[in-house]
């Protein structure tokens, strides 16, 4: 009885690079996600065929952290994840996710893009860049974060909320480099430069400025990338078109003042945790790690036109197309220190009126 068995696990073995038996032989991992199922489906196909472990995803477009709070030690969620620093440092500080230590993970993720205790582990990043249009702005007339609160932006800036995550945490990284009044002012100075009340994604932001409402914008770089190629609402490729990526707050030799605006882009990170009610803590922990694999980063590189942060995979070609650039080097866990501090400068300086 014993020798078909051994014929029956090599079989297995051998057969592991085609889509095995859902959970046949490495049991299953719950994964609640603010990441897009078009995304993630075929990195966790994938991650399925090469581990046998089956992959039941929720996917959340708002709530996740109140859904976690209410299920407590009982949820059956195993690991997450978001795409924001600060819904990351959220987890943390509602006590949700554990530490984590792994090799892999430490080797595939340079350290200020992950968690130092393990608790979360950045997986792509995205640059906030400015957007800025290709005939009424001119080359030069602005490169730093700084420059959209310059009077000479006035009525010409467009922006979504300033409480969206994505602003809040921008400005968090102000506070970072420059302390909470000079961030204030900035931020008191941006608001009284938009050319209409923050509303709209960051997409909508590019197409204010291709129908003449605004000069510039912010917005987080892959956006340009999906627009640009967006077959199925081919109007969002005039949008793309009518606009040039700027990576704000570049080293700059002989820039007035010194180069303090050259501590470089902020940039935001997606990324996932382990839960710490994980009852699948091991399958958990090989799901991050494969999501920080060569395969897995080329997939968010190429699908979603983010940086992987691994280093040595290739980006999309596009995404290469608009070169290189400095990234704000601050940690973001510091970055997330202040979004509290920002949040309430964001309601003092009344951004979204
Ligand atoms: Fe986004």
């Amino acid at each position: 009885m014993r020798k078909p068995a051994v014929v029956v696990l090599a079989a297995v073995v051998g057969l592991s690079i085609l889509p095995s038996p859902a959970g046949a032989e490495g049991g299953h991992v719950n994964l609640y996600s603010y990441r897009q199922p078009f995304l993630m489906k075929p990195l966790l196909d994938a991650f399925t065929r090469k581990t046998g472990i089956k992959v039941n995803m929720v996917y959340a477009k708002t709530g996740m952290l109140e859904r976690l709070k209410a299920e407590g030690r009982n949820s059956p969620a195993d690991a997450v994840l978001t795409a924001d620093i600060g819904r990351l440092t959220d987890l943390v500080r509602a006590g949700l996710v554990q530490p984590v230590a792994s090799a892999v993970l430490r080797a595939n993720i340079p350290a200020r893009y992950r968690h130092p205790d393990g608790l979360w582990f950045g997986l792509t990043t995205r640059a906030r860049v400015i957007y800025a249009d290709k005939t009424r702005v001119k080359p030069g007339e602005v490169s730093t974060y700084e420059d959209l609160a310059d009077p000479r932006f006035k009525g010409r800036v467009c922006t979504r909320s300033g409480k969206h995550a994505y602003n809040i945490s921008l400005l968090a990284s102000f506070i970072a480099a420059k302390g909470e009044k000079a961030a204030e002012a900035w931020a008191r100075a941006l608001q009284s430069n938009l050319a209409r009340r923050p509303q709209g994604n960051d997409r909508a932001q590019v197409r204010a400025i291709m129908e003449g409402e605004c000069d510039v914008a912010l917005g987080n770089s892959y956006y340009m990338g999906k627009m640009a190629t967006n077959d199925k609402k081919p109007e969002q490729k005039a949008w793309a078109a009518a606009v040039t990526i700027i990576f704000p707050n570049q080293p700059r030799a002989g820039r007035p003042g010194g180069d303090a605006l050259g501590r470089g882009t902020h940039v935001n990170l997606s990324g996932g945790a382990v839960t710490k009610s994980a009852k699948n803590r091991d399958n958990a922990i090989r799901l991050l790690e494969f999501l920080s694999g060569d395969f897995a980063q080329r997939i968010y590189a190429e699908q979603n036109f983010e940086y992987p942060v691994k280093s040595g995979v290739p980006l999309h070609p596009l995404v290469a197309s608009w070169g290189t650039f400095k990234a704000d080097t601050v940690h973001l866990t510091e970055v997330a220190k202040y979004r509290t501090a920002a949040a309430k400068i964001m309601d003092r300086v009344a951004f979204d009126h």
